[in-house]
């Protein structure tokens, strides 16, 4: 299937769209999702959807691991080892090797974890770079650290099109997230890793609008860390654990600040003395939280069933159909595309500037069709392709065109 070229006359009509739902390869991947009946979910950006299988992994964790095997449970279930078996998985979806995912903690604390550790291995560099537009709980932990460093390494935030100039020799580690949170703009990640490599300096990607819906291939581009979230597009669940990579060449040196009783090489000897395991185990800290987690690879085993390219197609189809379909039934209502006309240049969403987009959004949620708004004037659409149909598409943009005829804003 490929990705068609929409010309400005091309026209859908309802039967169009039907049609392809009827071509579409992963359709039937939706009955893999228990999404409540009639509603159309275009938040998957924000919180994945949950997958069928999730109650009974969780029912069977309760009752027949923790209930009947309690403290057992830890060797017997191998507890313990799931923060990497299940980074292994994750591996899977970011062209990773095993040994190189930990599924743990919050993406915010990763990535403060990986940014301390980052510092260290270049001493004597003055900056931490990123880009203006990052997202602010990445901007946060950057300024923390520089607060925590007594400034002798400081956040440099630029615009996104002077990036690449302020990635110099004076600079430590870039941040960056690969698919922006606001407007779905995809980063060329090889070509600024490459770009960091060839100045020194080291990358930390945040995947957390990446993985699960488009190929990342973090040892193809050289990428040296990185970061992501479990409940997007991973369908994980609310506060689903995140996950980091660390790439192999740097796991022997890699020095976290949060040196807690996992990340040790032998935490059972309870030690004084603190002595990193070898490997992605020294960036755990503490116990691993194992409803969470198992509930992480309940969906991960969804989308692992199907091929990451595959997804990708569907996503950038739905995403220009939705586009397309906008700029056929909405035309006269004043709305902005904030998003790349490009498709490859565009994650899984759209967004739409409206003046009175909070007022829009709520509208489209009282008719059971569910986006987000994101301050001060953003309609952000997330299009899951694991169980966003056309039709859902169809539908939601005729309804908006409805709430636009018949609501005075
Ligand atoms: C959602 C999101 C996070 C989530 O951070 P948590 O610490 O897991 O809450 C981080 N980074 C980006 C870019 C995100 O979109």
């Amino acid at each position: 299937m490929t990705v068609k070229a929409f010309t400005p006359n091309t026209h859908f009509c309802k039967q169009d769209i039907e049609q392809l739902d009827h071509s579409d390869p992963l359709y039937s991947l939706r009955n893999e999702f228990d999404l409540p009946p009639g509603l159309i979910y275009l938040d998957g950006n924000s919180l994945g959807a949950m997958p069928r299988t999730t109650p009974a992994v969780i029912d069977n964790l309760l009752k027949n691991q923790w209930r009947d095997d309690l403290n057992k449970g830890w060797s017997k279930h191998q507890w313990l080892n799931m923060p990497l078996t299940i980074g292994d998985k994750i591996a899977q979806l970011v062209g990773a090797d095993a040994g190189e995912v930990a599924a743990c903690d919050s993406t915010s604390i990763n990535l403060f974890k990986l940014l301390c550790a980052a510092i260290q291995m270049r001493p004597g560099r003055k900056y931490i770079v990123s880009e203006t537009q990052n997202f602010p709980s990445d901007l946060y932990i950057g300024k923390s650290v520089e607060d925590l460093l007594q400034r002798d390494v400081a956040m440099k935030l630029c615009p996104r099109e002077h990036l690449l100039e302020n990635i110099d020799e004076e600079c430590a580690v870039v941040i960056l997230t690969h698919v922006d949170f606001r407007t779905g703009y995809i980063h060329d990640m090889e070509a600024i890793s490459r770009a960091a490599a060839a100045k020194g300096a080291l990358i930390i990607w945040d995947l957390s609008h990446s993985t699960g819906v488009l190929p990342v291939e973090l040892n193809h581009c050289q990428v040296d860390f990185a970061v992501g979230c479990g409940y997007k597009y991973l369908n994980g669940g609310p506060g689903a654990p995140a996950f980091l990579f660390v790439s192999k060449q740097h796991q022997t040196q890699l020095d976290q600040p949060l040196r807690g009783w996992l990340g040790h090489e032998n935490p059972f000897l309870f030690g004084i003395d603190y002595h990193p395991a070898a490997g992605i185990k020294r960036t755990l800290c503490g116990t691993p939280a194992v409803l969470s987690l198992a509930a992480l690879e309940a969906a991960i085993e969804v989308l692992l069933t199907q091929d990451i390219h595959c997804l990708r197609e569907k996503s950038m189809q739905l995403t220009s159909v939705f586009i397309q379909l906008i700029a056929q039934e909405c035309a006269e209502f004043g709305f902005t595309l904030l998003s790349p006309t490009d498709a490859h240049r565009r994650g899984s969403q759209v967004s739409l500037g409206h003046s009175h987009a909070e007022r829009i959004i709520q509208a489209l949620e009282s008719r059971n069709i569910i986006a987000d708004f994101r301050a001060p004037n953003i309609l952000r659409f997330g299009f899951s392709p694991a169980y966003v149909s056309y039709v859902d598409l169809w539908n939601a943009v005729t309804t908006l065109r409805d709430i636009m005829q018949n609501e005075d804003f």
